[in-house]
């Protein structure tokens, strides 16, 4: 934890969440309503209501922005806006770029059944445009495209607290896997251009979806830069820490860890896994595969296993 946690605008709070659910930022507006951003993984979705609700004291949740659509920052969605009165009273705003998708719930573009992960239904009332200003909190945000670990994510920056609400595109150490590089789509370069943009727009702090507030930026920028030089000079190593973050992914949705075969059935089941296996490992037995990514897990300290059992760690 960093020791120096810097000051937000008094307007914002953010509920840090670990790794299942992504952190929420709640923007108390000049009204006396609230709009959140982010809203965490479906299985926390009660939680979120409730720490929500806590924070808000009676005021009314007026908006829900997502980052980006990935399960862990809108699974909360559905359930926050049936709290606060429906879509009418509580509109939910997503990147441009997912809008078709959203509405017409259209599972192969979303990510839910590539990755096999869990996802509440909801419609979105507007798609948010790449540079568009955006009132949140009472301040006045830009949102920037930030594709890389998805292709249309946004991040959202303002210039007069530089503050920026990155999503998955920078955390303190690292960034999202780059999802498109998985599905043997381009990625790399568009990660680099975003971490590039993040550096020019020259943050004070960021807010990321996932950890503690950050005002170290510099160093977060190199190490992620970092990062991406090495997942270029050898993309199997990206491909195999994806691997392990969807694993990961999985077992933090269960406590009390997870039988290794239904585990190893949802790795031999999961499109997106089968898909890279395929890509990255012609010929290579999932078995295997799946055998040398709980390993991998468990020499990191991310994980435990025993012949029956593996489970979260770390
Ligand atoms: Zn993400």
């Amino acid at each position: 934890m960093p020791t120096n946690i810097p000051l937000l605008p008094p307007t914002l709070r953010v509920l840090e969440r670990g790794w299942l659910s992504a952190n929420s930022v709640v923007g108390f507006e000049p009204d006396g309503s609230a709009t959140v951003v982010d809203t965490g993984y479906v299985q926390h979705a009660e939680q979120t209501r409730a720490l929500i609700a806590h924070l808000l004291g009676g005021r009314a949740l007026r908006r829900i922005v997502n980052t980006h659509l990935h399960s862990d920052h809108c699974g909360g969605n559905a359930a926050l806006q049936a709290a606060y009165g429906g879509p009418r009273q509580c509109p939910i705003e997503v990147p441009l770029g997912e809008l078709a998708a959203v509405n017409d719930w259209d599972e192969d573009a979303l990510s839910f059944r590539a990755t096999a992960q869990q996802a509440a239904a909801f419609t979105a009332a507007r798609g948010v445009a790449a540079l568009e200003r955006l009132r949140i909190g009472g301040l006045e945000w830009t949102a920037y495209p930030a594709p890389g670990h998805d292709p249309h994510a946004l991040m959202l920056f303002d210039p007069a607290h530089g503050v920026l609400i990155s999503g998955d595109a920078l955390w303190r150490d690292g960034f999202g896997v780059i999802f498109p590089e998985l599905r043997g789509q381009p990625g790399f370069a568009a990660q680099r251009e975003t971490l590039q943009r993040i550096a020019a727009l020259r943050p004070r702090c960021v807010i990321p979806g996932h950890g503690a507030v950050f005002d170290d930026v510099d160093a977060a920028l190199q190490r992620a830069v970092q990062r991406v030089d090495a997942f270029v000079a050898d993309p199997l190593r990206h491909a195999r820490h994806g691997l392990r973050v969807l694993l990961k992914f999985q077992l933090l949705q269960h406590p009390h860890g997870v039988p290794r075969a239904r585990l190893r059935g949802w790795f031999a089941d999961a499109p997106l896994l089968a898909e890279v296996g395929r890509r990255f490992w012609d010929g290579t037995d999932p078995g295997d595969l799946f055998g040398d990514t709980v390993d991998a897990l468990c020499r990191s300290g991310a994980a435990r296993a025993d012949a029956a059992m593996v489970y979260d760690a770390g």
